[in-house]
């Protein structure tokens, strides 16, 4: 005779499961230390074998998982399954233990009457109720995983390497890693995303006043960005586009704002900038940030702050509606080419005021410059597209990373020694997201090399 299949959808309400009483099955076997996120991990991705019984006996057929929970509440939302003859949706519980049912408060909180499976690696606390007496459906999990799968976790767990996967990232399917680090990488954009969004809010969406502070801050770069976005705020591009083309009035606003120029000077072009200052400073009712936050010590000369102003006077000299322009580029060439500024005459014998230093002249550098593509002016074109909704400035975003060379650092030479590929920003940046949102954070389970690499017969 065939059987007659209904679904039902959990309210809470109404009784829904018919209990064979007193046919509680448990089967307890070895906890080994089990954690709730890999008994997440195992019910996400199906990884049991279609034996599956509630304590009572009936069979379980797992369907749909649902959507994973992170919040309060149930761990699954939307479940679907077939317990016995009949279908359910509706939301899943997974601890590890059923007596976690009780330490939780779960028989005492509404929000749990609507659990339509109760998933446990032991059932030490048999026959747990709803709050309307209603016995929970219980399905205990031991045995039906490959428990392999957990000694490998374990591994990745307990190692102290630098990260988890280590030994074995090497091995991993090249196909698997770039798709995984497309997505990472779209996450970091979305990260930077929000806080130039906010920061768009703070202006009243004035998009080019937004670049020029966060592009001021990136000429800071590690040590003086916060700095070098103090001084942007407190002179407003509008001051500063007044003043376009004459290299001399632009390089007394941002000196004299920096708060470096509060001091008598031996060499005439200190003199020059102080006193052209002082009028400026009267026109537009600006006020200096204090010049000595400035941070000298460990940097290199060529990085000085100073130098780095005096590059960026250089930039905002040659270049009206820079966003604008920057919207309109098609190629990372042509983009290079506008970011590559050198600073005025007088820097090529000084890296500080008043002191001469040998003959160099002071342009900015590729790596300055590709660190100012990646940090600031892609992340921007990301951000337009996704806030004007025209996919095309996010693809293009995307492209642009794909060409500029990838940034070094420690990290990065790290994960190069991982025979990870470093050659193009799209790379680093997602191989720095995967280390600080997944790896830093042992979220193995959660990322989709750890999944392959866990599951990946040797
Ligand atoms: S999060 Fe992913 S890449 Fe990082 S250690 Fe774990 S498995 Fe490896």
């Amino acid at each position: 005779m065939p059987v007659t299949t209904k679904i039902q959808f959990f309210t809470g309400n109404k009784q829904f499961f018919s209990v064979k009483s007193g046919i509680i099955c448990t089967f307890l076997g070895n906890l080994n230390a089990m954690n709730e996120e890999f008994l997440h991990y195992l019910w996400n991705y199906r990884l049991f074998d279609n034996q599956l019984k509630t304590t009572c006996g009936d069979p379980v057929q797992l369907i749909k998982p649902g959507q994973h929970n992170r919040d309060a509440g149930p761990d699954f939302f939307n479940a679907r399954l077939k317990i016995g003859d009949t279908l359910w949706a509706g939301n899943v519980e997974i601890h590890v233990e059923s007596a976690d049912w009780l330490s939780h408060h779960h028989d005492t909180d509404k929000k749990y009457d609507s659990i339509i499976l109760h998933v446990v690696h032991k059932d030490n606390h048999p026959g747990i109720k709803r709050q309307n007496g209603q016995l929970m459906p219980t399905l205990v999990i031991v045995g039906h995983y490959d428990e392999k799968l957990y000694d490998r976790y374990r591994d990745f767990m307990e190692n102290l390497n630098w990260i988890p996967c280590e030994n074995l990232i090497a091995d991993a399917d090249r196909l698997v890693v770039n798709s995984w680090l497309e997505r990472t990488l779209i996450s970091r954009l979305a990260m930077k995303a929000l806080d130039i969004e906010k920061q768009l809010k703070e202006n009243d969406f004035n998009w080019e006043e937004t670049f020029y502070q966060r592009l001021a801050r990136n000429f800071g770069f590690r040590l003086n960005g916060e700095n070098f976005e103090r001084l942007a705020r407190s002179l407003p591009l509008k001051c500063l586009a007044k003043h376009k083309n004459n290299l001399m009035q632009i390089e007394a606003l941002l000196f004299g704002q920096s708060g470096l120029l509060e001091r008598g000077f031996k060499d005439e072009y200190g003199t020059k900038l102080k006193k052209e200052y002082q009028f400026l400073r009267k026109k537009f009712n600006v006020h200096p940030i204090e010049g000595y936050t400035w941070r000298f010590l460990r940097l290199r000369p060529s990085n000085f702050p100073t130098i780095r102003i005096a590059q960026f006077a250089a930039l905002i000299n040659t270049s009206s509606a820079l966003f604008s322009k920057i919207l309109e580029t098609e190629s990372v060439y042509v983009l290079k080419q506008m970011f590559s500024v050198e600073a005025s005459a007088y820097w090529n014998e000084h890296y500080v005021f008043d002191k001469k230093s040998v003959n160099r002249r002071k342009k900015l550098g590729t790596n300055a410059i590709n660190l100012i593509l990646i940090n600031t002016v892609i992340p921007f074109i990301f951000v337009y597209g996704k806030s004007r909704m025209i996919d095309a400035y996010r693809d293009k975003a995307l492209a642009f990373l794909e060409k500029v060379g990838g940034e070094r650092n420690r990290i990065i030479r790290h994960w190069e020694k991982l025979g990870m590929p470093v050659e193009s920003a799209f790379q680093t940046q997602a191989l720095l997201q995967l280390k600080e949102e997944y790896c830093d954070a042992k979220r193995c389970l959660d990322c989709r090399i750890g999944d392959h690499l866990l599951r990946k017969e040797n």
